[in-house]
C-alpha cells in the first residue's frame, strides 16, 4: 500500500516527539518532513533533541539523521512535499491561526494539537469515538478558504479526553450537569522534572486557559452542523478545576454528574459497556479496541499501572458510586501526550484519510 506523506510541525517538542515515536512504524503514514522554530532548523533532528528527548522509548533510526525546516519559513516547500501535517507548536493564538491557515491555503491540510482554532465555527473539533461525523464541516470551510483540498482540523485539549468519552454515553440518560476536578501530569505543560523542578512535592491550582476550555470544548463536540458551522450543544453545565500535579504522563480527572431522574449504578455502568462506537467498523490502525475500560477494583485505575491501556489509546474508569438519587461520582483517566495529544491526532487522521478528505 502506498503510504501518505507527513510532515510534523514543532517536531522537537514534547508532542512532536511522540508523534515521531507513534509514527515509526505507522502503517498508513510515512514521516517525510520535520520543522520546528528557526533555532532547530538546518540542525538534524538527533542534534536538536539532545537533551531534550523526553520519552522512554529511543529516537526512531528514520528520524534521527533528518534535517529540521523551520515550520514558519519553510511551509511552501514542506506543503509541496506532504500529503498534510500534524501541527504542534508553542506560539500565541494569532500566530498559531496564521500558520495553520498559510498551509491549509497551501492545499496542505492541518491536523491539529493546539488550541488556537478550537472554537471556530466550520473547523471540526473531532474525538473519533464521539463525533467522527463532524468532518462534513470541511465542506464549508474549504469554502471559506478558497482551497480544493487544504482545510484545518483539531482534536481536543488533551485533558479533557479523559473524561468527555465516559459522559457522551450518559447524555441521554438525563445528565444535567458535571463538575470535574482534574489533576494534569507535567508533559502536558512540555515539561519534565529536570525543567520544571518546582512541581516535585507540589501542587499548583492553576493552569491558564484549561477550566475555560474544559468547559466548552465538550459542547462543541457534542454539537450539530448547522448551515455550515457546528452549534454547540447546549443542554449541560459543566464546571471544571484544573490541577498540575507531579506526574510525568498522564491525566486523572474526578467527575460528579447529576442528572435529571434517580439514576442506577448498573444504568451507567450499562451505557458504558454498550456504547456503540461509531469508527468500530472502520479498522483504523490507532484504535483502541475497547475505549471505555472498567475497573472494578477500589485503587484503579491508576497512572503508574493504566496509562498505557490500549496503546496508551483507551481510557480507564473506575470508583463509580452514585451519592444521592439523582448524582454519580467517578474517575476517569487517559495517557494525556498519546490519548490525549498526538495518537487522539493519528487516529483522527486515519479517519479524514478513510473517509477522504485527505
Ligand atoms: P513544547 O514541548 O514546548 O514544543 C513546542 C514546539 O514548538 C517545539 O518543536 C518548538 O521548536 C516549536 N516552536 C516554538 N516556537 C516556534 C516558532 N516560532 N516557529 C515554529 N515552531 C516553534 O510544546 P508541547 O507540549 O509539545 O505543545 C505543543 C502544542 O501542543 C501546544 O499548542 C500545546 O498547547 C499543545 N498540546 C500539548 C499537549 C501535551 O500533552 N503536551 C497536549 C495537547 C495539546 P524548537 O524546539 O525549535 O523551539
Amino acid at each position: 500500500m502506498k503510504k501518505y506523506k507527513v510532515g510534523i510541525l514543532g517536531a522537537t517538542g514534547t508532542v512532536g516527539q511522540r508523534f515521531v515515536s507513534l509514527l515509526e512504524s505507522h502503517p498508513w503514514f510515512l514521516v517525510t518532513q520535520l520543522a520546528a522554530s528557526k533555532h532547530s532548523a538546518g540542525k538534524i533532528y538527533e542534534e536538536a533533541v539532545t537533551g531534550r528527548w523526553v520519552l522512554q522509548e529511543n529516537i526512531p533510526e528514520k528520524v534521527k539523521s533528518m534535517v529540521l525546516k523551520d515550520a514558519k519559513k519553510d511551509f511552501e516547500e514542506i506543503s509541496e512535499n506532504v500529503d498534510f501535517v500534524f501541527c504542534a507548536v508553542n506560539l500565541n493564538k494569532e500566530e498559531t491561526i496564521k500558520l495553520e491557515e498559510k498551509y491549509a491555503k497551501c492545499e496542505c491540510p492541518v491536523i491539529s494539537n493546539n488550541s488556537a482554532n478550537r472554537m471556530i465555527s466550520d473547523i471540526p473539533m473531532i474525538l473519533p469515538e464521539i463525533n467522527p461525523e463532524h468532518v462534513k464541516v470541511i465542506d464549508f470551510q474549504k469554502k471559506r478558504l478558497g482551497t480544493k483540498k487544504g482545510f484545518i482540523a483539531v482534536k481536543p485539549n488533551c485533558s479533557l479526553q479523559c473524561y468527555v468519552p465516559a459522559i457522551f454515553p450518559l447524555l441521554n440518560l438525563g445528565l444535567k450537569s458535571i463538575n470535574v476536578c482534574t489533576c494534569q501530569a507535567i508533559s502536558g505543560a512540555g515539561k519534565t522534572f529536570e525543567s520544571f523542578p518546582e512541581i516535585l512535592d507540589n501542587l499548583i491550582p492553576y493552569i491558564p486557559g484549561e477550566e475555560e476550555k474544559s468547559e466548552v470544548e465538550p459542547l462543541k463536540i457534542f454539537g450539530k452542523i448547522e448551515n455550515g458551522k457546528i452549534v454547540n450543544f447546549n443542554s449541560l453545565k459543566i464546571s471544571a478545576q484544573c490541577l498540575r500535579v507531579p506526574i510525568s504522563e498522564g491525566h486523572t480527572a474526578a467527575v460528579f454528574a447529576s442528572f435529571e431522574d434517580k439514576i442506577k449504578k448498573e444504568k451507567i455502568l450499562q451505557a458504558w459497556k454498550n456504547y456503540e462506537n461509531p469508527i468500530k467498523g472502520l479498522n483504523l490502525p490507532s484504535a483502541p479496541n475497547v475505549l471505555l475500560n472498567y475497573f472494578e477494583d477500589e485503587d484503579r485505575p491508576q497512572i503508574k499501572l493504566d496509562r498505557n491501556l490500549q496503546r496508551g489509546m483507551g481510557i480507564g474508569l473506575g470508583r463509580l458510586r452514585v451519592d444521592n438519587p439523582g448524582n454519580i461520582r467517578f474517575i476517569s483517566m487517559s495517557h494525556n501526550t498519546i490519548r490525549g495529544a498526538a495518537g487522539g491526532a493519528i487516529l483522527l487522521a486515519e479517519l479524514l484519510c478513510k473517509n477522504g478528505y485527505i
